[in-house]
């Protein structure tokens, strides 16, 4: 099983752990603020196929590339003016952007899943200097198995992919608790690929252009946007007024729920309605919801507006047919 270094306890160790094992083509598990990443050399194609198989993650899916700082970022992207305006303005922060790759800069084509573009975002905190002292971009998705709940604690990443990996490095909860807000961003246009910790409104006040967003069932430019995704092993229920016997209910804020008292366990995402809480929160909730035996969740409705947005994709995804519903 992996090694768990705390931060709290000694940063420096986690620094220099993390450095060696990810110059030597290793993967290491690292907390970011949007959830716990399972990061390898962004240059190193080898590392990058380790990626792709401890997550049993299909090939065509590109990775995001994690930068220390808008430098580095610039060195492996093509930034537009616009692009460089989001990134001043999110950076450090739970903002991707899809931009031009430089294609002779080192990025590994497996990272990108050979696309002319490449994801880059740089991460708040911890993360962000492992990737300056490792003086290379770390290739980050989510460390979870594909399809599954993304994880924000390293108990979670153990549970998930402990097996799989030498070291986890523990920061304590994710902050944000969703994943990043991913744009594509050409010429004039911004297309939202998926909402995320930054909500769209923000960026629509920053730029002033309404950002486009696109349908659902669209061809595929991103794992988060194949309809079942994010899933417990329970069936998800959204938007629910009442309780079914022997669901597990979810809670946001206050509301009127029928049957509440028939519930197999209650879960809250946050007492005074804030989707910010709700957001740290929702994917321990859910986990606690699936573990808790019951074989369906029913979810109370949460606001759309700002990271609204994310919770509310994911737990679309989450209450999406599921593949093998399909067969
Ligand atoms: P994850 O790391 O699993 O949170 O997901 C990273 C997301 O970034 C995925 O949904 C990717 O498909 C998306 N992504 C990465 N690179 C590109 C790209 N070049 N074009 C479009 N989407 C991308
Ligand atoms: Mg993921």
């Amino acid at each position: 099983m992996a090694r768990i270094i705390d931060i709290s306890r000694d940063e420096n160790l986690a620094l220099a752990e993390g450095r060696r094992l990810l110059v030597a083509g290793e993967l290491v598990a690292i907390p970011t603020e949007t959830v716990y990443g399972l990061a390898g050399d962004a240059t190193d194609g080898a590392a990058i196929q380790k990626i792709y198989a401890a997550k049993n993650r299909p090939a065509f899916n590109p990775l995001i590339c994690h930068m220390a700082d808008l430098a580095m970022a610039e060195r492996y992207a093509d930034f537009s003016p616009l692009a460089r305006e989001l990134a001043e303005a999110f950076w450090p922060g739970p903002l991707t952007l899809v931009l031009p790759l430089k294609p002779d800069a080192g990025i590994a084509p497996a990272a990108t899943a050979g696309l002319r573009t490449v994801a880059v975002r740089v991460p708040r905190g911890f993360a962000g200097r492992l990737i300056a002292e490792a003086d290379r971009p770390l290739a980050a998705p989510s460390a979870n198995r594909s399809g599954r709940l993304s994880p924000t604690t390293a108990q979670h990443v153990e549970a998930d992919l402990g097996d799989r990996l030498e070291l986890i490095i523990d920061a304590g909860p994710s902050i944000v608790g969703v994943e990043s807000t991913i744009l594509k961003v050409e010429d004039d246009t911004i297309t939202l690929l998926r909402p995320g910790g930054i909500p769209a409104e923000a960026v629509e006040r920053l730029t002033g252009f309404d950002i486009v967003r696109p349908a659902m069932s669209g061809a595929i430019e991103a794992p988060g946007m194949m309809a079942s995704h994010y899933a417990p092993d329970a069936a998800v229920r959204l938007n629910a007024t009442h309780v079914e016997p022997g669901e597990a209910l979810i809670l946001f804020g206050a509301p009127e729920v029928g049957n509440a008292e028939g519930a197999h366990v209650t879960l809250q995402l946050s007492e005074t309605g804030d989707t910010a809480e709700a957001a740290s929160r929702l994917y321990d909730v859910m986990k606690q919801a699936d573990q808790s035996g019951a074989t369906s969740i029913a979810v109370t409705p949460i606001p759309h507006d700002g990271i609204g947005e994310a919770i509310n994709d994911r737990l679309a995804r989450a209450a999406a047919p599921r593949p093998e519903d399909n067969a």
